[in-house]
């Protein structure tokens, strides 16, 4: 559906929604009322009524309902009681409901309210403005709080200050702004020194608020990419003019003066004075957050995750408590387990003296969560014991923030923690051992895509021991993200996604990364950075994405402008590489071993995963492999719950002993052409195109029988009876001829024809369009002796190994029909072949003689081609680029602008297009099984290892999937979902 119907659809239910709520207490009120009161109430219903038809007459969506009220738009949450809870993340977004959900079980929360995601639609259908009646909810909502924490907010004795954050139903981390120490002007912050007793707290928490809005809410960012934030600017000068090295060091009438700059530069770049009234500036945050769901990062972050932008963000509105208040206050952010590789240990990180924003931005390189038993013993036991409770209450791991102000410690954040694909499946299969959760559970947790990183390569350990003899290791930073990477520096965002664009492998190395980077992150195989912990911006996203990652890696520093970065290789804890420094210029190979977090010079080589090694390479013992042993674990559940069979598209006997390792029922998709590339096989093919009669083309397809004869009795045999669909000749005959002088000249020797009579005839064969030329069922109707001689090599190597008693089932399958007619030919062929071989050898093998359904006319007509067919096999990649009438090879074309534009979702030839080609699929499947209710179907387009398109599959009833080996244990996993989400 395009996107603006959309959204007039989700906007139409929701007033729908509302306007029924009214209706019902409207009524209740009627009853209970004298009329006159009655009257007035229709009145307003009358008001309210009338907006709603204008808004969706603005919409186009249809006719209101009787009475509206608008619905309620905060929920409060302090003191041990909330008013949301877990359940309403919809409406809360996850961090409203999370903190709605400690209060509620009585974990320490500072008091607060959620300002819901409806409020952000209202906030858009109004031209970005605040609903009418919001700002009598701020009230009453900062008065309860103002109770509970005993401060005013504006007082200027001794001001409530607040923090106003995104939060939507998915987390988006980093993608929309917070600000934090909202509340302050000169007055409030004179009133915050006095009341605290520490001057220097109160401006360092001024001089963040400045910044913080300038940038988030007044727009003040740096002016070109190579810029610094001009806030940061300030204070770098501001600490050198000090001569001191960190920001806590700053004194408070260095941060007094920092925070006039700060103002005094807004002045400058902006021409409009700091905001003071503190109503005026929580009003203008709450509009910057709700801006932010549709800012350049969030819009790209949504895209690439699949959120929806109706769904919209929530603001929370929070009491602050001060991390930043002395030494004896401290801000973290903690995961319940280790998200990178998923062991039960309790992993974080904190500052002392320090706001929130540190930790995440990475601007001092904080502690590890067990030092903070050190200087906060209480605090820390209570910290054990919360992640104990809501490890129990959600069972999952949790990604929390913490703040201890004064020795007092409090929770700010609570979510499914971010994971590796490692972790994912670690956590997962652990849980289920501790009986935290189900089997199912544990399936449903684990994203199959994830699987991929379990299946991604180390560096090969000869390469790497020989990287270090040759001193190339050059420094180590934090291991963020597992997994090796090696690939060509880029400095910025933008030129990683240019230079991928253009089939480079990059790797993106910065000072640290920050949310606009998204894209650029995307397109990197790897990020490198210099400063930050493990939870800094590039360790979270690189997890999320499954990328290589090392962060906090404080060898080494930039030079932008020069675009050039330097690795200092004599510091304490690296490598010395000879003493000095490694240059590194933009282009030059690193290679990055996510897993450690070493920093290398040049390129390494690669070698597979464990997964890889004991079960292809079979080179590594299972009980040595626990990241295999979890894996098997996993997918063994997966295989008892699945009702799709999984196949896979395979063409080599070593292809198809792969498949079988990673879970193979059978093949799929045998692409014969594709064997015909092999060794000795190219030049018979050649010579039986450009024969000109029968005669000599059976004399050179007499060539090949054998040649296929023996590829397929080794599928066969790797495959050990399970059932092997070989696909006869598919693409068009030009494709196959030499296209230099060499080849032409071979091909002449080899044919005893001239140069030049071979070159004509490569030219006739070409075609306009040979996507939709002479292939397919086409090519064997036109030569039927090619079918007939593939058809030969299938049954002769069927009988050979049935004469070894070795089990076989081959399946034939004939491509790109439309017509009855054109199967009907095919199959007779197929079958008198088989009956000929068959007398030969006096034997017979079971087989079934089946089609393709890739061109849009034979899904219209599926009950017909049924009448022939013994299967069907979706080919949805053809079956995609005939639906839309877009070549599957000049998509890339179109797809960039037609993503942007809401015209595509996601890529057609990724993901099923359920609307369009899912329709044509379900009526081949109700057309096919209309004649042989028992017809087998598969499909073995690429959407089979998809795990959308995997679920719609089961959906509507396929019995099987087919892709490539590797993708074979995510379909497993999606397989297995589909199944979970149907019961
Ligand atoms: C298909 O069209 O989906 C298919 C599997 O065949 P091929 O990709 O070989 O055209
Ligand atoms: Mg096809």
């Amino acid at each position: 559906m395009p996107q603006v119907q959309k959204k007039a659809t989700s906007t139409k239910s929701k007033l729908q929604k509302s306007v029924a709520k009214v209706a019902k207490n409207v009524a209740r009120n009627v009853k209970s009322v004298a009329n006159g009161v009655s009257k007035k109430v229709n009145k307003t219903v009358k008001k309210e009524k009338a907006k709603v038809s204008a808004a969706l007459a603005k919409l186009a969506v249809g006719k209101v309902p009787a009475a509206l009220k608008p619905a309620k738009r905060t929920y409060f949450f302090g003191s041990g009681k909330a008013e949301g809870s877990k359940e309403m993340k919809n409406l809360l977004g996850g961090k409203g409901a999370n903190l709605a959900e400690m209060t509620n079980i009585g974990i320490p929360v500072p008091p607060g309210f959620t300002i819901t995601t409806d409020v952000c639609n209202e906030f858009y259908q109004a031209g970005r403005r605040l609903p009418k009646g919001l700002e009598e909810d701020l009230r009453t909502s900062i008065a309860k709080m103002e109770k509970l924490v005993g401060l005013k907010f504006g007082d200027t004795k001794n001001p409530l200050l607040v923090s106003v954050r995104s939060g939507a139903r998915a987390s988006m981390p980093g993608m929309m702004d917070t600000i934090l120490n909202l509340g302050l002007n000169d007055e409030t912050a004179a009133g915050l020194a006095a009341a605290s007793g520490n001057e220097r707290f109160a401006y360092d928490s001024y001089r963040r608020f400045v910044a913080m809005y300038g940038d988030v809410v007044l727009g003040m960012k740096p002016e070109r990419k190579e810029d610094h934030d001009p806030f940061e600017v300030l204070l770098h000068k501001k600490k050198e003019a000090e001569g001191v090295k960190n920001d806590s060091d700053l004194s408070a009438e260095a941060l007094k003066e920092l925070v006039h700059e700060f103002k005094a530069e807004i002045k400058k770049r902006i021409g409009a004075d700091f905001p003071t009234n503190p109503y005026d500036q929580l009003k203008g945050a709450i509009m910057a957050v709700f801006n932010s769901w549709e800012n350049d990062r969030a819009n790209a972050y949504r895209k690439l995750n699949g959120i929806p932008v109706e769904w919209g963000t929530a603001v929370n509105v929070q009491a602050m408590v001060f991390g930043n208040k002395g030494d004896d206050s401290a801000t973290g952010v903690c995961f319940t387990r280790d998200p990178a590789s998923g062991e039960n240990f309790f992993y974080g990180e904190f500052l002392i003296n320090a706001q929130g924003e540190d930790v995440v931005a990475g601007i001092r390189t904080p502690q590890k969560i067990v030092e903070l038993q050190k200087t906060f013993p209480n605090a820390y036991k209570e910290l054990l014991d919360i992640r104990r409770k809501l490890e129990k209450h959600y069972r999952d791991m949790q990604d929390i923030e913490f703040t201890i102000e004064a020795s007092k410690l409090y929770m700010l954040q609570c979510r499914s923690g971010k994971r590796t694909g490692f972790a994912s499946v670690r956590i997962a299969v652990e849980m289920v051992e501790e009986k935290l959760i189900s089997r199912d559970e544990a399936l449903r947790r684990v994203e199959p895509e994830a699987l991929n990183q379990l299946l991604r390569p180390v560096f090969d350990p000869p390469a790497k021991v020989a990287a270090d003899k040759e001193r190339r290791i050059l420094a180590k930073g934090l291991p963020a993200g597992p997994g090796a990477a090696t690939g060509k520096v880029v400095f910025f965002a933008e030129d990683a996604e240019s230079w991928a664009a253009r089939g480079e492998t990059v790797i993106l190395c910065r000072h640290e990364t920050s949310p606009e980077d998204i894209r650029g992150m995307d397109a990197s195989i790897g990020f490198l950075t210099a400063f930050g912990g493990m939870t800094s911006h590039a360790a979270l996203v690189a997890r999320q994405m499954g990328k290589v990652s090392i962060v906090g890696c404080e060898a080494v520093s930039f030079d932008y402008h020069a675009r050039k970065m330097t690795v200092e290789t004599s510091r304490p804890g690296t490598a010395d590489a000879g003493g000095g420094a490694v240059v590194f210029n933009e282009g030059d190979w690193i290679s990055l071993d996510g897993f450690t977090g070493e920093v290398i010079q040049g390129r390494v080589e690669t070698t597979p995963s464990e997964i890889i090694r004991v079960l292809i390479e079979k080179n590594l013992a299972p009980a040595q492999a626990p990241v295999y042993q979890r894996y098997a674990r996993l997918l063994e559940w997966a295989d008892k719950v699945r009702r799709l069979r999984v196949r896979a598209n395979a063409d080599q006997p070593d292809q198809a002993a792969a498949s079988v390792a990673f879970g193979a029922e059978g093949i799929g998709l045998c692409r014969t052409e594709h064997m015909f590339f092999g060794e000795g096989k190219i030049g018979p093919m050649r010579e039986m195109i450009v024969a000109e009669n029968e005669h000599d083309r059976r004399l050179a397809l007499a060539k090949l029988l054998p040649l296929q004869r023996e590829d397929f009795a080794g599928i066969f045999r790797a495959m050990k009876g399970r059932p092997v669909t070989i696909r006869t000749l598919d693409p068009p005959l030009h494709e196959f001829l030499p296209h230099d002088e060499a080849g032409v000249r071979d091909l002449a020797t080899a044919t005893g024809k001239p140069i030049a009579e071979i070159k004509e005839r490569i030219e006739g064969l070409k075609e306009s369009n040979p996507m939709l030329g002479h292939r397919g069922c086409r090519l064997g109707i036109s030569y039927p002796e090619i079918t007939e001689m593939q058809a030969r090599a299938i049954f002769e190597a069927a009988c050979d190994l049935a004469d070894n008693k070795e089990p076989v089932f081959p399946e034939i399958m004939i491509p790109l029909v439309g017509i009855k007619r054109e199967l009907d030919l095919q199959a007779d062929l197929v079958r008198k072949t088989a009956d000929a071989v068959f007398a030969e050898r006096k034997r017979k093998v079971p087989y079934l003689v089946g089609t393709m359904i890739e061109i849009p006319r034979a899904a219209i007509t599926a009950a017909k081609i049924a009448e022939t067919a013994e299967f069907f096999s979706f080919g949805t990649n053809d079956l995609t680029q005939m639906t839309f009438g877009l070549s599957r090879d000049d998509v890339p074309r179109v797809l960039a602008d037609y993503i942007r534009q809401d015209i595509y979702d996601v890529d057609p030839f990724v993901s099923i297009d359920r609307e369009g080609v899912g329709a044509l699929m379900k009526m081949a499947v109700a057309g096919g099984r209309s004649t042989k209710p028992k017809l087998k179907l598969g499909i073995c387009g690429e959407h089979g290892g998809e795990p959308g398109s995997v679920m719609f599959c089961h959906e509507i009833g396929l019995d099987y999937v087919s892709c490539s080996p590797y993708r074979l244990p995510i379909a497993r996993l999606a397989a297995a979902q589909a199944a979970l989400k149907a019961s």
